[in-house]
């Protein structure tokens, strides 16, 4: 690292050899108002619209606010990204944004928040298993504007001139994450650090086509390795028309701007001592001179539409938020925004999509059986009957254990922990099912 600028030898060192923890969130705008925070004593972080700093860390599992999707727990320099989008780009337009690397979904859930309902996000990640950690998450988080693609980056080089914004928080030697998680420094070595350039350049070649003519290129690291930085700016200018994209940065952050050697590309370095925060380096890009994406022709939503009677039934679960059109595949209602209903036909051609948008439920003749993701999401009719569970029961809920109940409703009931739905319980005539799904239920 000596000759990066902004490296710091002693006190880098001496900022790893006690290493303080720090812990952050990130609230879900949706779902909480940052008022209620302010209360706890919690800071907020400077470069951040609703991340805070906590005093301490909380036993995370044992929060249910955690698991309604209220808030996520996220290292804060890479809250960061909402300086970059912002800086950027436009985000009240309707956009196309693309986070390639997503799992477990930190970048997705924040940039999900920035965006307007009327834009897309795919939230993509390439490993089957870490795509289903992502797809939790972002059922926790609750919007209906996200399809979660498990697809590898060369799949998306079909998707020439589509998208707006491309997030690449790229696999990388991990280097950042040294002062937090000690034992990954055994896991690091030179060779490494090279196949992880080698690696980063192959998933910016696959995804480069994808973006569209002025549009923004997000690259990000949690290394400190100038290869993986700086070098691979390098590397893009030389091989894609961009142009690099400065961005502010307030000098109380601690943020260290750099130039790479060769094209003078502009990157933001977080060292740990210098900011509240873990290692971590972005840079913004903007693409220049290529063509415009249209829709195929022969490209026609088919959508197979509910049927008036459907449409009732489905209502009575849903508020009416203006803008959401629903679908029907394989007998299971899917609520999505209407504007982007040319996309998802179009996109479903090309992904593997392990989620799209909001999954109601399944509808049969007479009744609709809700689905998880419907307690979860914002399009939640807030007049079905719900109970509020005290810690410990909401606890014993999300161990999927059963729940005690004296409620005078039948049926489909929702369960609350400070206002905040967790999940379905159905309400029998001497007992209460637990409809948490068993995958997601805490071992705890
Ligand atoms: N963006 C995530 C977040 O904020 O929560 C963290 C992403 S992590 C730094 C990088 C991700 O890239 C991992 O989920 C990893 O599985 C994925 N990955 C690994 N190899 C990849 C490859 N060859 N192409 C694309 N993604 C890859």
């Amino acid at each position: 690292m000596l000759g990066v600028t902004g490296f710091d030898q002693n006190e880098f060192i001496k900022v790893h050899e006690n290493p303080g923890q720090i812990t952050s969130i990130r609230f879900n705008p949706s779902k909480t108002q940052r008022f209620e925070v302010q209360a706890h004593n919690c800071q907020p972080i400077p470069w951040s619209s609703f991340g805070y700093y906590l005093p301490e860390r909380p036993l995370f599992t044992m929060d249910p606010l955690l698991h309604a999707g209220a808030y996520y727990v996220q290292e804060a320099s890479s809250m960061f990204l909402e300086q970059a989008l912002k800086q950027t780009t436009d985000l009240l337009a309707p956009l196309r944004v693309l986070d390639l690397c997503a799992a477990p979904g930190g970048k997705s859930t924040l940039a999900q928040s920035l965006i307007s309902p009327h834009s897309l996000l795919v939230s993509n990640e390439v490993i089957k298993t870490r795509a289903g950690i992502l797809a939790e998450n972002m059922v926790k988080w609750g919007s209906s504007n996200v399809i979660v693609t498990n697809n590898d980056p060369k799949s998306f080089s079909k998707l020439e001139n589509y998208f707006d914004i491309v997030i690449v928080d790229a696999p990388c030697s991990g280097s950042g994450l040294f002062r937090k998680e000690p034992e990954a420094v055994k896991e690091w070595s030179d060779e490494n650090v090279m196949l992880c350039n080698k690696r980063q350049q192959r998933i910016l070649a696959d995804i480069m086509p994808a973006l569209k003519r002025d549009g923004i290129l997000l690259y990000s690291t949690c290394s400190y390795s100038k290869e993986e930085n700086e070098d691979i700016l390098d590397w893009i200018a030389e091989h894609f028309a961009v142009d690099s994209l400065r961005l502010a940065v307030e000098a109380s952050w601690g943020i260290v701007e750099t130039l790479s050697n060769k094209t003078h590309s502009y990157g933001y370095r977080f060292f740990p001592d210098k900011v509240k925060g873990e290692g971590f380096f972005i840079a913004a890009l903007k693409k220049k001179d290529c063509g415009h994406f249209y829709f195929p022709k022969s490209k026609k939503t088919n959508f197979e539409k509910l049927t008036k009677g459907e449409q009732a039934i489905t209502r009575k679960w849903i508020n009416d938020k203006p803008g959401i059109a629903l679908i029907k595949m394989n007998d299971f209602v899917h609520a999505f925004p209407g504007s982007l209903l040319d996309d998802l036909d179009f996109l479903k051609s090309y992904l593997y999509f392990k989620k799209a948008g909001t999954l109601i439920g399944k509808i049969t003749a007479k009744e609709l059986i809700p689905e998880h993701e419907l307690a979860l999401s914002g399009l939640i009719n807030g007049n079905l009957p719900s109970i509020e569970l005290a810690k410990e029961q909401a606890l014993r809920y999300l161990r999927k254990e059963e729940i005690k109940t004296d409620a005078q409703v039948k049926g489909w009931c929702l369960v609350r922990y400070q206002h905040q739905n967790l999940g379905w319980i159905k309400i029998l005539q001497n007992r209460a099912n637990n409809y948490y799904p068993l995958a997601w239920r805490i071992r705890m």
